[in-house]
């Protein structure tokens, strides 16, 4: 067999899904992370972004960027070599008292501590169950282990407890994998049934809240709080930095003896570079204004309620979704860029998200608010919705 080149191996499938309307772009950002953006040099209000409270660019936070003078940038080497800073263990602390649980451990990333918690955690012979819907991530760590995958049906509780008296009747040791809200819809995991059924059939839990912590729940404690629910030692929660609170990075947080074990044999976690010490003091500021964040959170309730009320009133079909993600189906790729490029002509940034995203044919414009909106930019919105059902009739919501 002759060998193929990268461009006749690539070049057919990057058509292919220039055809499908599938071809990802990268928006170029030319200001700051606020809801007035400019974007491919256009200026919009921005509804795509994940900084549910505002704190992207929060001016505690550029402050405790000035008080880092005793900060190198770089960590210089992973955590178990020198790279493990004072402030990442302050920060690790304070995550975990906030949180009420023994202790934390920081990652990179998000995509990272889901790779590291099912890795680390199922061996061969166990079973991965993980909702249809879960995030990427959560999909990837799931098949980087050794464990078998099983995915139940979206918030399926039935087939979840089937599948559960599957395991039981073959002895092997379940970890159930859920976002706390999902990501492109929106909803939550009905955690107070999915943590009673893994009680009763002793499967461990680990819950994705990267969409909840900050923003879910009185306190923003996440989806944990939202339910009035407690975490018990066979449960893994998992959060990151770069939506609510408005840094980058991610926590896992649980028992004493599930962070050892993770510090010991995480592969995810030992052969990396540790975050720079300076995003763990900025990160320790935006857990303050997160604590201090009720205000904000009311307000993004009202704006969700402000934004459902009046897409309802347009006739646009709304997802069952009580979170600051709010999804409007559009269902054809091809369409759903149509809607998302009229959006930004007329000066509103709202992402058309594709297969393979989410399932084929359930393509869809996602909007998200945050705190830092004005009822102004959601009304501007639903006006800029407005025009567009009018402009794509067919789309019959
Ligand atoms: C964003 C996200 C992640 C990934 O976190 P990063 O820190 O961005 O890598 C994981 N899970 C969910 C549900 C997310 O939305």
């Amino acid at each position: 067999m002759s060998q193929e080149s990268i461009e006749s191996r690539f070049a057919p499938i990057l058509a292919e899904r220039e055809n499908a309307a599938l071809t990802r772009r990268r928006p170029l950002a030319t200001s700051a992370q606020t809801p007035e953006m400019q974007i491919n040099g256009l200026q919009v209000v921005n509804f795509s972004s994940n900084d549910y409270l505002g704190l992207a660019n929060h001016p505690k936070l550029k402050q405790a960027l000035q008080s880092v003078d005793s900060l190198s940038y770089g960590s210089g080497a992973a955590h178990l070599v020198t790279g493990h800073h004072l402030e990442h263990h302050l920060l690790e602390d304070e995550i975990a008292d906030w949180l009420g649980c023994e202790r934390a451990l920081l990652f990179s990333t998000g995509y990272m501590a889901n790779l590291a918690v099912q890795q680390t955690l199922m061996q061969k012979g166990d079973w991965i169950l993980a909702d249809k819907l879960n995030h990427a991530s959560l999909i990837d760590g799931a098949r980087f282990s050794d464990a078998d995958l099983k995915r139940y049906p979206h918030n399926d509780m039935q087939a979840l407890e089937k599948r559960l008296k599957q395991a039981q009747a073959d002895n092997r040791q379940c970890l159930i994998v859920t976002d706390g809200v999902f990501s492109m819809d929106g909803d939550f995991a009905p955690l107070d049934e999915i943590q009673a059924l893994a009680k009763t059939y002793q499967a461990w839990l680990f819950v994705d809240d990267a969409h909840g912590f900050g923003a879910v729940g009185p306190h923003g404690q996440g989806t944990f709080e939202h339910f009035g629910l407690t975490p018990d030692d066979n449960t893994i929660l998992m959060g990151t930095f770069g939506k609510a609170f408005g840094t980058s990075g991610a926590f896992v947080v649980g028992s004493e003896i599930l962070i050892e074990t993770l510090i010991q044999l995480a592969r995810p976690y030992i052969y990396t570079t540790a975050s720079s010490p300076i995003n763990a003091k900025v990160t320790r500021e935006a857990l303050r204004l997160v604590q201090d964040a009720d205000d904000a959170r009311h307000q993004l309730q009202r704006h969700i309620q402000h934004f459902r009320d009046g897409a309802a009133q347009i006739g646009l079909t709304l997802w069952p979704s009580e979170s600051a993600i709010q999804p409007i189906m559009i269902g054809d790729s091809q369409r759903a860029l149509d809607w998302s490029d009229a959006l930004k002509q007329q000066g509103y940034w709202v992402g058309a998200i594709r297969p393979p995203t989410v399932p084929k044919n359930t393509a869809r414009l996602r909007v998200t608010l945050s705190a830092s909106h004005t009822s102004e930019q959601i009304d501007g919105l639903l006006a800029a919705l407005a025009q567009c059902a009018d402009a794509f009739p067919s789309q019959n919501s």
